[in-house]
């Protein structure tokens, strides 16, 4: 069996580097049949970003790479924008913890504009470093994290959220932030979510799947919203360090081959979703090889 003509193939959460693969990654997405790539900014240049004006010209770089992407294929691109949190860290010890914290707000609040404007469809990654931090960097990051929910809140847009992997307590504090800040728990998004775990067990947070064969398998019953995702880094030092940006093509490919009857089910990480998180649809196949 083949994919249904009107489907929409998604990868929820990849990166686009300008000094990488670029174009020619997306044009490998395409010819495995993906459709449409959500490409979240990080910082390819591997030093911190030092001023609010830095990460404009960031953001514009992202933004003339999704438009190269939208000139040379037949993709769909949205682009998620934010400060990448592991630069807080670095940025706090050259300008220290208050003026470092002040440019990730200033960021956050022009990647809200560019929501506004309609040149992004969310924030993200936004976030906490997994490894261990002192504890008034912690402070520093919870307060940026906040602020993130905040600008999303009155953006009423999503905020796609990068951590260590979750247990029921970690989707359950990240559902307490939202509530507090008045944000909808649903368009808190959870990336990188390497297992299962069940709705009940996610507070109302929306996981965007890492897109491994088994996990796929596991979480194609679930009720939306939920995501897959490679987050494909496009970095050429480190190749194999993530999943493929070809992987969820293949994946719906497969599913379409091994167990056709759950093809049906692809419509929750692919349209429902997006649709339900995101507030548009997206578009289906215009030139899918067949
Ligand atoms: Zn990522």
């Amino acid at each position: 069996m083949t994919l249904p003509a009107d489907l929409p193939v998604v990868d929820h959460h990849c990166h686009l580097s300008p000094g990488g693969e670029g174009v020619a990654a997306a044009r490998r997405f395409e010819r495995a049949g993906g459709t449409h790539l959500f490409v979240t900014t990080h910082n390819w240049n591997h030093r911190p970003l030092r001023t609010v004006e830095d990460y404009r010209v960031q953001f514009e770089e992202m933004e003339a790479l999704t438009r190269h992407v939208r000139a040379e294929t037949h993709l769909g691109t949205s682009l998620v924008i934010a400060p990448y949190p592991v630069d807080l860290l670095r940025l706090s010890e050259d300008l220290g913890l208050g003026p470092a914290g002040e440019v990730h707000a200033q960021a956050l609040d022009l990647a809200g504009r560019w929501v506004a404007e309609h040149r992004a469809v969310a924030l993200g990654e936004v976030g906490r470093p997994h490894f261990p931090v002192p504890p008034e960097v912690a402070r520093l990051v919870e307060s940026i994290l906040e602020h993130a929910f905040e600008v999303a809140r009155d953006q009423s847009c999503p905020v796609v959220v990068h951590s260590e992997d979750l247990s029921s307590e970690g989707y359950a504090e990240l559902a307490d932030l939202a509530r507090r800040v008045g944000l909808p728990t649903e368009r808190v998004v959870k990336h990188y979510a390497r297992s299962r775990q069940s709705q009940e067990r996610r507070a109302g947070v929306t996981p965007s799947f890492l897109a491994r064969r088994e996990l796929v398998r596991d979480v194609l019953p679930d009720p939306a919203p939920w995501f897959l995702e490679t987050d494909f880094l496009d970095d050429l030092g480190r190749p194999g360090a993530v999943l493929d940006i070809a992987t969820v093509p293949k994946r719906a490919a497969w599913i379409a081959r091994e167990q056709p009857d759950l093809v049906e089910r692809l419509r929750i990480p692919f349209v429902e979703s997006v649709t339900r998180v995101y507030g548009f649809q997206p578009e289906g196949p215009a030139g899918r090889p067949t």
